[in-house]
């Protein structure tokens, strides 16, 4: 091949149809007049198109040859470098997806909302998130390459550098450690996290990583203290209740007895029933707080689940209230109920109270009739007390699981309005819910469910 000075440039073009016309093809028309105007060899790669239309890329070389000045020849040459150029064109696609990889990997790393790093086994830190080192008001050279335990967000004191110390010595050996800990932020802000030391291990069981983790836990932290506080109130408050609350109380009892025995020849019928009234309403308030407090109490106590077989507790319940339910002619049926993990206290407590509530409210007009019945869901037991009473109008059905709350037609002594209220909180313990199904005069369908598995 060859080509002639500068004027001919056109024709230099059209004698490179046969190669593809894109950014390498201008390249070689400049060093092919390179070469012809100043004798310069030339060698650049290029894509022949061949007859069938496919392309091939090749390495175009070629060195001019000058006579008087003047060039008279290139002797070039074209390689089939096709080869060369798919392998280089793999690498550059691995490579490239590689880098994605890394960019999303870096992302996620610096965006998590988490503090998250990497050490080596001998606790050097070796990368850890933006989020951490902003957290400390840091730059990543004032931490990266250090022992981690002396890097400032553990130095708020010895004992918790001395802890973290011991915790990766342990992990190093492949220990998961997780535990909470308060940490400094920058100008002396302090945060408490959830921090993890996770071991990463090669084929050969080895670690060779540890991958520090914080999890952010301050809010959940203060919610905590803010409950146990409230809790301890709560428990200081019944107490108050149960003992200051009560001796006036008894003193009113105390003297208005007193008051009947000592002035009994001079007292009416009518004032010896207003003496009545008073003691039997601080009777009742007295009662009253005792249940109060039994209610507020019930989260204390309640928390051991056990095995509680509900055929016989039942049975148990019945028997006891056999006298009142011969006495109002109620039917009970009852279907064999399964064995529950439960508080056996509290679940006897639910039980007796819907039970009684449906003998109370028995409607003796008709024939009464109480069915006791469970149904097993896949991650649940349904109980149902049924009952054809008196019944309860749509708009009490929330009202009734309040505290002290009774429906004002059956307000007499024996009520106290807050035996519905514990069974919502009992059922409430055991991750469950009730609910009544009830119309006025149509009898009440009580439902209650208790999870299978329930974590203490
Ligand atoms: P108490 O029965 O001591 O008043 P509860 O909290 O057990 O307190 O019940 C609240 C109110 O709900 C009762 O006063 C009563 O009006 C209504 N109730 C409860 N159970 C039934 C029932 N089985 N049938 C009709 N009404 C009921």
């Amino acid at each position: 091949m060859h080509g002639v000075s500068d004027d001919y440039t056109p024709n230099i073009k059209e004698a490179f149809d046969f190669i593809k016309k894109d950014e390498n093809q201008v390249k070689l028309i400049a060093l092919f007049n390179e070469a012809i105007k100043n004798g310069k060899a030339y060698e650049t790669d290029v894509k022949l198109i061949k007859k069938d239309g496919s392309e091939l890329w090749t390495k175009a070389k070629g060195t001019p040859e000058f006579k008087d000045n003047r060039c008279i020849r290139i002797y070039g040459t074209f390689q089939d470098i096709q080869e060369q150029k798919d392998r280089e064109e793999a690498l550059m696609k691995a490579q490239n997806e590689l880098a994605e990889v890394a960019r999303k990997f870096k992302g996620i790393f610096n965006s998590a909302f988490q503090f998250i790093g990497f050490l080596t086994p001998d606790g050097t830190l070796t990368e850890a998130n933006e989020s951490a080192i902003s957290f400390a008001g840091l730059k990543p050279e004032d931490v990266i390459g250090k022992k981690f335990w002396d890097c400032h967000w553990w130095t708020i004191s010895k004992a918790t550098q001395e802890e973290l110390k011991k915790n990766i010595e342990r992990a190093s050996k492949g220990e998961f450690i997780q535990y909470e800990v308060e940490i400094l932020g920058k100008e002396g802000a302090t945060t408490t996290i959830l921090f993890n030391l996770k071991p990463l291990t090669n084929d050969n069981n080895e670690v060779f990583s540890i991958i520090p983790e914080g999890r952010l836990i301050q809010d959940i932290v203060d919610t905590r203290k803010e409950l146990i506080n409230k809790n301890n109130e709560l428990s200081q408050f019944s107490t108050i209740v149960s003992h200051d609350l009560k001796e006036p109380l008894r003193m009113i009892n105390q003297f208005m007895q007193k008051i009947d025995h000592k002035y009994s020849g001079s007292l009416d019928d009518k004032a010896r029933q207003y003496i009545y009234y008073a003691v039997d309403g601080a009777k009742r308030m007295s009662k009253m707080i005792d249940e109060l407090l039994n209610y507020s109490k019930l989260t204390e106590k309640d928390k051991i689940i056990e095995l509680v077989h509900t055929n016989s507790l039942v049975n148990e319940i019945l028997k006891g209230s056999e006298q009142l339910i011969q006495e109002k002619n109620i039917i009970v049926e009852k279907t064999d109920l399964p064995d529950i993990n439960g508080n056996i206290t509290g679940i006897k407590v639910l039980f007796n109270n819907l039970i009684n509530n449906a003998i109370k409210y028995a409607d003796l007009s008709k024939m009464a009739l109480i069915k006791i019945s469970c149904i097993s869901h896949p991650s649940e037991w349904e109980f149902c007390i049924e009952d054809n009473g008196i019944g309860i109008e749509p708009e009490n059905h929330q009202k009734i699981f309040e505290l002290f709350y009774k429906i004002n037609k059956y307000k007499d002594e024996d009520t106290s309005g807050i035996g519905l209220a514990i069974c919502k909180k009992i059922v409430s313990l055991h991750k469950g819910n009730i609910r009544v199904e009830s119309d006025l005069g149509k009898g009440s369908k009580f439902y209650f469910t208790i999870k299978k598995i329930i974590h203490a």
